[in-house]
């Protein structure tokens, strides 16, 4: 067929989202995942997709156009993605902003050396957001950026209220608070600490015979983690837990307020509210998937960003149905 063929590296829940979007995608086929733990104990969505150890992944070099990495950013990118890059057109999610020159620097030799592409960052932050970002402080010269994150569950913190005494089970999410967007889309142009920015929400179920004023009081004054915010604590059932705080949510905001001409307000709004934050990240990855596909058949080679690449080059579209569809 002349479907894009595209293999998974890592299978978490990330590369569980990019199975998922493949099959929303009949340009192309996965054809197989590859994972460090042994394959007969890593299920896959489709049982029809073999599993294949990592330690025999180069032997694929010629069966793949694409990998997707989707490792974790702290340990397994930095190592992953610059062997990988030795053998394959390559596509990753690292958040590490921090980083990201490093990682840059990491990929791109190796895969110059090997005629590859290595498109890193991926996904809505970095990624998405980043595009946002430069299309505002480009187009508004004179203007502030501002990054909202959430509705969001943290990890971090999560893990930090289930080690109260008294709590059986917990969850954190971290909200964008209204009153500060509500002055950034007014034009105000504040200068927002952290702590203004957002505020933290908690979704406790008790130990049984556990004090729920003892447990607010642990939690909203923990160091570090609750103390410098305005923190809500929600007490639940067991039951409503589950229903209700078992997915991934996340999303956010980028805006861009600034002034044109003689001081005319300006503000550009790009929001994401996403149900599950794995499988929209995965969504991303295999849309610039496609693109690396095609940049690579334009002889492009090297570590490249989102904003390296054209915006129509995502699309199963071609151009002149693109122009007649969106322009
Ligand atoms: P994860 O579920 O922890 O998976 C990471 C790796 O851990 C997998 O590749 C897998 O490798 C291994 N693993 C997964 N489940 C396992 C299990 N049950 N037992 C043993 N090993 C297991 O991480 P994730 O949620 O997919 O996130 C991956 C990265 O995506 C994050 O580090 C983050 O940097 C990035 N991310 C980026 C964005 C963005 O907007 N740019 C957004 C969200 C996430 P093997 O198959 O080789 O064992």
């Amino acid at each position: 067929s002349n479907k894009i063929k595209v293999a998974i590296a890592g299978y978490g829940n990330l590369g569980r989202g990019v199975e998922s979007a493949l099959a929303q995608n009949p340009d192309m086929q996965l054809v197989g995942v590859f994972s460090r733990r042994d394959p007969v104990t890593v299920e896959l969505l489709n049982k029809d997709v073999p599993v294949y150890a990592m330690a025999d992944i180069e032997q694929f070099q010629d069966q793949v156009d694409v990998m997707i990495l989707c490792g974790g950013s702290r340990s397994d990118l930095p190592e992953q993605g610059p062997y990988l890059a030795q053998f394959f057109n390559t596509v990753d999610s690292f958040d590490t902003h921090a980083k990201v020159n490093e990682h840059f620097a990491a990929l791109d030799a190796p895969a110059k050396k090997a005629g590859k592409l290595a498109l890193l960052s991926v996904g809505w932050d970095p990624g998405l957001f980043s595009l946002n970002r430069m299309f505002g402080e480009t187009i508004l010269s004179e203007g502030e950026t501002y990054t909202f994150w959430g509705k969001g569950l943290s990890q971090g913190h999560s893990d930090a209220v289930r080690r109260v005494e008294g709590v059986k089970s917990g969850v954190q999410y971290t909200l964008p608070s209204e009153a500060a967007i509500e002055r950034v889309r007014a034009g105000e142009q504040p200068e927002l600490t952290t702590r203004e920015k957002h505020i933290r929400q908690c979704f406790i179920v008790l130990d049984e015979g556990a004090d729920a004023e003892t447990v607010r009081t642990s939690i909203v004054t923990m160091p570090d983690y609750f103390a410098d915010y305005d923190t809500e604590v929600n007490f639940i059932d067991q039951a409503t837990f589950e229903k209700d705080h078992s997915s991934m949510p996340h999303g956010g905001f980028v805006i861009r307020s600034g002034v044109t001409g003689s001081g005319n307000k300006q503000t550009i709004e790009y929001s994401l509210a996403l149900g599950s934050n794995p499988e929209f990240t995965a969504s991303v990855l295999v849309a610039y998937a496609r693109a690396v596909h095609k940049l690579a058949g334009l002889g492009e080679v090297g570590a490249k960003t989102v904003l390296d690449v054209p915006p129509g080059l995502l699309s199963p579209k071609d151009p002149a149905q693109l122009r007649l569809d969106l322009l």
